[in-house]
């Protein structure tokens, strides 16, 4: 088991497989992706085979793939497929901008996924298209519709913004009526290259939730809803609504995350250092060497992120680190 000297055990990987990306969403790719000058090669079906499996044998249960954006992987069937293939992974989870997923959803679910996030920032479409720099919104949501109905579990995720979607709030919520998903705020993390906006856009997540709490909302017990978010129910909504609040006090505390970036590195945090390569490892004869690498790399695992002092470390964007 991967444990870090605080004893938080890491049960899920967050396994990034690429850092393109085809939306501009105002808070991570305004400018979309750019190519770096040096040429970047990801993570190969071979590579992430051996990284899954050396997880699953330290005690992972749990693998979410995200990016950039997945889906633009041609292989990402096959990345499925090879994540649930240990018998010890439980959950392979996406989180994805949704864009494939009408076409694809079923097919996905066949080769092993089990539950996707999809990030929807307004159900609005002209601010929808306005915040992610494309006019996608009805394939997005043809795509939501898609995933229900073939049986994923399914949450939305929808980054809090001040002057975009904070005051269609309520109104977002009526969708939750007859939606059987889990409509997840994020609070607006900031990145090295969004600080402005950041500081234009970030709203406290807190508010939401006493408005929720005000309306009736109840939270679920933590230990029920199992990860960052405080889920609420409603008795006159199918749906829930999950908060995500990372400028929260002890909000680190019960981290059982890692995560492996695009081109192999193990960030022990969003918003730490610039990773440590584990591609030597990936193509080493020695299976011990990556799960040692990375027990070592584990020791420098800090108490909790620096973002109330305006320190994001060295993430860019969340595109980069897979977010
Ligand atoms: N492209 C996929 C997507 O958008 O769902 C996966 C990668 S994206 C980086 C993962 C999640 O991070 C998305 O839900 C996105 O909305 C969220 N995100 C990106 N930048 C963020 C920021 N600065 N603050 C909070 N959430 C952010
Ligand atoms: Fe792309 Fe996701 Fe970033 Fe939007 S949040 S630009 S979809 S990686």
């Amino acid at each position: 088991m991967f444990i870090d000297k605080f004893n938080r055990r890491f049960s899920y990987l967050r396994l990034s497989v690429t850092d393109v990306c085809n939306f501009k969403c105002q808070y991570c790719l305004p400018d979309g992706y750019q190519k770096p000058s040096q040429a970047q090669q990801f993570l190969s079906l071979e590579e992430i085979a051996k990284l899954v499996t050396t997880f699953a044998q330290s005690g992972t249960s749990k693998i979410r793939i995200t990016g950039g954006e997945p889906t633009l992987r041609r292989d990402i069937e096959q990345i499925i497929e090879c994540c649930a293939l240990p018998e010890q992974i439980h959950t392979v989870a996406m989180t994805t901008n949704g864009y494939r997923l009408s076409e694809n959803a079923k097919q996905w679910k066949q080769a092993g996924l089990s539950r996707v996030n999809i990030s929807i920032d307004s159900f609005d479409e002209r601010l929808f298209n306005q915040i992610t720099g494309t006019n996608r919104y009805t394939k997005v949501v043809a795509g939501i519709e898609s995933a229900i109905d073939c049986g994923l579990e399914v949450k939305l995720n929808t980054v809090l913004m001040n002057s975009y979607n904070f005051q269609q709030f309520e109104q977002t919520l009526e969708r939750l009526k007859h939606w059987p998903v889990e409509l997840r705020y994020i609070e607006l993390m900031e990145t090295l290259e969004q600080r402005q906006f950041f500081e234009q856009e970030h709203v406290s997540g807190e508010k939401l939730k006493q408005f929720l709490l005000l309306k009736g909302w109840r939270a679920q017990s933590r230990e029920h809803a199992a990860g960052p978010a405080q889920v609420f129910s409603h008795p006159d909504y199918l749906g829930q609504v999950g908060l995500i609040l990372p400028y929260e006090q002890n909000f680190c505390d019960n981290c059982n995350r890692l995560r492996i970036s695009a081109t192999g590195k193990l960030h022990l945090c969003l918003f730490g250092e610039h990773g440590y390569d584990l591609r030597p490892y990936l193509n080493d004869d020695d299976s011990q060497s990556l799960a040692r690498a990375i027990n070592k790399a584990l020791d420098d695992k800090r108490a909790g992120h620096h973002l109330h002092e305006r320190d994001p470390g060295q993430t860019i964007h969340l595109a980069s680190v897979g977010g």
